[in-house]
């Protein structure tokens, strides 16, 4: 009956989303009186299990062995349904990253049941105690809820970034249990020759506190400079629409939405960006929202917290020169 989240991995470094499963997962096991588990698979990856107890886990089952050192589909999915088909439980949450996006899959698959992707709300109905699994649907102009009534366990892939980061409590307790994998080398037909790490100037935009993003409103390349020193000067990254993206201006990695990146940070800029559904869809729950906009009608004015109507290349050099004289004249503070 339990609430199962599978802890993904890279290098030894559990990934964040696992993690903020594991604060979901435990609000859902507690509304079905369960318990809460974590799934970890790899190689010597032991150590990570009290991390995930501190996170919220009651109980982490371990499969540790020399051919999960790097993901394998054929792998991790092999090992992984041995022990959900051995323990039967009721949800399986998976983060949507590359890795979970394949895994989850050919998981529900092999396992005859169903999976909802790229969830962005789940709950529990409280009649049928089914997981409700929301999601965006048709290019985002609707939210779908999907049950999955009749087969078990409910699989939901979710967005990295839509839940919050739980508070790791370092007293709290729980049950690491080691399990046997058994896998052959010809269980495998994928062969990792080579993990390469891009050397490109990489953001992750979901880990910063102060965003400033820029759209179509920037005009150019060079409107990114100016909001790059904006960021620099609050200590955080540059975000950026579709359309900014789509037109070359910085690469997408910045991209915030849904086709991009989740982010809540403390701040959220957003410069020459009109608030189409999709891009407030990787944003909206950003805890306090500043607009910079032309048109005082653009629907992203009417979610910011503070709207400021005007040209931003009026606007931004106005406030970088506010916060330069602020940053001389007092200490300086930290978001
Ligand atoms: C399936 C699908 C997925 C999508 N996924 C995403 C996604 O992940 N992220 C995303 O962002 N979009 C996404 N989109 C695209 C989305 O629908 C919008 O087209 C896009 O967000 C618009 O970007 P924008 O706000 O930068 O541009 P626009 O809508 O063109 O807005 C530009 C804004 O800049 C203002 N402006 C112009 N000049 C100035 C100035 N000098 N000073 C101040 N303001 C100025 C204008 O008033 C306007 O409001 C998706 C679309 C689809 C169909």
């Amino acid at each position: 009956m339990s609430v199962w989240v599978i802890a993904e991995q890279r290098d030894g470094n559990l990934q964040k989303v696992s993690l903020e499963l594991l604060g979901k997962g435990k609000e859902l096991a507690n509304k079905l009186g369960t318990n809460l588990v974590a799934v970890l698979a790899g190689y010597e990856i032991e150590k990570l299990a009290k991390t995930l107890i501190r996170y919220g886990a009651d109980e982490v089952l371990v499969l540790d062995h020399i051919l999960l050192k790097n993901y394998t589909t054929d792998g991790y999915t092999k090992a992984i349904e041995k022990v959900v088909k051995c323990k039967n439980p009721e949800i399986i949450l998976i983060g949507a990253t590359n890795i979970g996006r394949d895994l989850g899959p050919r998981l529900a698959a092999r396992l005859k049941t169903g999976l909802t992707a790229d969830c962005t709300g789940l709950d529990i109905d409280e009649n049928s105690k089914n997981l409700l699994m929301t999601r965006p649907a048709f290019g985002g102009n609707l939210m779908a809820t999907i049950e999955c009534p009749n087969h078990r366990p409910q699989m939901a892939t979710v967005r990295p970034g839509v839940f919050p980061l739980p508070c790791p409590d370092e007293k709290r307790e729980g049950k690491i249990q080691k399990i046997e994998v058994d896998l052959k080398e010809k269980d495998i037909r994928t062969v990792v020759e080579k993990i390469v790490k891009s050397l490109e100037d990489k953001v992750d935009i979901t880990e910063a506190k102060v965003i400033v993003s820029g759209g179509r409103g920037l005009g150019s390349k060079e409107g990114f400079e100016l909001l790059k020193e904006l960021a620099s000067l609050l200590g955080g990254v540059v975000g950026a629409s579709r359309a900014a993206v789509d037109s070359g201006w910085i690469g997408k990695d910045h991209q915030v939405g849904q086709t991009g990146k989740t982010v809540r940070p403390k701040l959220y800029i957003a410069c020459g960006i009109s608030g189409a559904i999709q891009h407030l869809a990787g944003m909206q729950d950003s805890e306090y929202i500043i607009a910079i906009n032309k048109d005082e009608n653009a629907p992203i004015m009417s979610i910011a917290d503070l709207a400021i109507v005007g040209d931003l290349y009026k606007v931004i050099p106005e406030l970088i020169n506010e916060i330069k004289a602020y940053k001389n004249s007092c200490e300086v503070v930290n978001i």
